[in-house]
């Protein structure tokens, strides 16, 4: 669901809740009953919720820009003393050079 904003010329601004793509483009005003005109608005993103939108921020991020790694991840460390690393089991099936 999305708001839209509209004007009654008589009562002024107003906001509308619809199905995304499907608001039309007049709507009644809750006060006089009477058409009004759909206005157009910036997106109101800062209401979005913070954690949603670090979410999809980092998300960009990792796809434009890849954390270049310096470290293996941290594992299991073997009796040797040296750090056990989980292979995909798919990967032994890929041709060899
Ligand atoms: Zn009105």
């Amino acid at each position: 669901m999305a708001t839209y904003a509209y004007r009654c010329t008589t009562d002024g601004p107003f906001d509308l809740v619809a199905a995304m793509g499907t608001a039309p483009q007049t709507g009644t005003c809750p006060r006089c009953a009477a058409p009004a005109r759909r206005v157009w608005t910036a997106p109101r993103l800062s209401t979005a919720d913070p954690r949603r939108m670090a979410l999809i921020d980092s998300t960009k991020a990792t796809a434009e820009r890849p954390e270049v790694v310096t470290a293996l991840p941290p594992g299991r460390v073997d009796r040797r003393g040296s750090v056990a690393i989980q292979r995909n089991p798919a990967l032994a099936k890929l041709p060899r050079p």
